[in-house]
């Protein structure tokens, strides 16, 4: 019996450390310069070291145009309302609207296979001028939101997460408004809720389209391949980054700057900086920004003009 007892206890001994070190893992914080900061994050999380890695400074001249990036499907957005949200500040490092009635998948788009909802979460700063993820042309926003899905086929978001394609993530970025977007008074008012770090509180549902541009199914979008922002940084996403812009005014967005972090200094700057593209390709479904064969194109016309301006002075 005394055997038996210092066996289970034993066993108890070793889940309690193994449980401790698995709460500890997640050592990481968007701080530049400390040693949990993001330029350190590859130490502990060696897939953050990789070369595909997000985010990345979308720059449009250089995205190629494809025909295979059709809309994307966004209809089943429209019936999340009737269904369970849970919003939480996760350890003063995320705020997240995680997602758990009806399935909603996303389609179409150039995706290879269905996409399924698993949470949606937001990235800002602590001024206008900075708080996105991804650049624009060497531009950032105030704010950032990423609607996560994963593969439908596939067993849970853990296994998702460590496959190529396993994850299919859409961001939009915001943009400062006079006035207050409304529709966000529907997630805003829980925000008084989850002020202290890793709280959470329910949401009463509603159509996560409310969150989202009008024009969801007509939006021009980017594409490429990268990685998730946050450790273990796995290179498993495709990303879609929306053209459309969703407004939010000052006093709402000082909601998010608002909430506690770890240290129960305000949550600000929550974002991962950007990374080296490594010449990877951006397509995209707008056609109006000339490609760079077409501008060799241009080019040698107008060669062809001036030796033909020259021939004419010449004779
Ligand atoms: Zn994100």
């Amino acid at each position: 019996m005394k055997q038996f007892m210092t066996s289970s206890l034993l066993f108890c001994l070793v889940i309690i450390a193994a449980m401790y070190e698995k709460g500890n893992s997640q050592v990481w914080n968007y701080r530049n310069g400390e040693p949990d900061g993001p330029e350190k994050w590859y130490v502990k999380y060696p897939h953050c070291g990789g070369v595909m890695q997000s985010p990345i400074d979308i720059v449009s001249s250089q995205a190629i145009y494809s025909p295979a990036l059709t809309s994307l499907n966004f209809s089943d957005y429209l019936m999340s309302k009737g269904d369970n949200f849970t919003l939480s500040n996760r350890g003063g490092r995320m705020v997240q609207l995680v997602y758990s009635g009806t399935p909603i998948y996303l389609l179409g788009g150039g995706l290879p296979t269905a996409y399924k909802l698993v949470q949606l979460h937001f990235h800002w700063g602590a001024n206008q001028y900075l708080g996105s993820e991804h650049y624009m042309d060497g531009k950032s926003f105030p704010m950032e939101v990423h609607l996560v899905h994963r593969q439908v086929q596939l067993a849970n978001f853990s296994v998702a997460q460590e496959l190529p394609y396993g994850l299919a993530v859409v961001g939009f970025f915001f943009q400062m408004s006079e006035r207050n977007n409304t529709k966000y008074d529907q997630l805003l008012k829980y925000f008084h809720n989850i002020v202290k770090p890793d709280t959470a509180t329910e949401v009463e549902s509603f159509q996560l389209t409310d969150l989202l541009p009008a024009n969801l199914d007509s939006m021009d979008y980017y594409r490429y391949f990268g990685s998730l922002t946050t450790p273990p940084c796995y290179e498993s996403v495709i990303w879609t980054v929306s053209t459309s812009y969703i407004p939010i005014s000052e006093s709402q967005i000082n909601l998010f700057r608002n909430l506690q972090n770890e240290n129960l200094n305000n949550f600000v700057n929550g974002y991962r900086p950007i990374q080296d593209s490594n010449h990877r390709i951006v397509t995209t479904t707008l056609q109006d920004y000339p490609s760079s064969a077409s501008l060799t194109h241009i080019q040698l016309h107008f060669l062809l003009i001036c030796v033909f301006i020259v021939a004419l002075y010449i004779y």
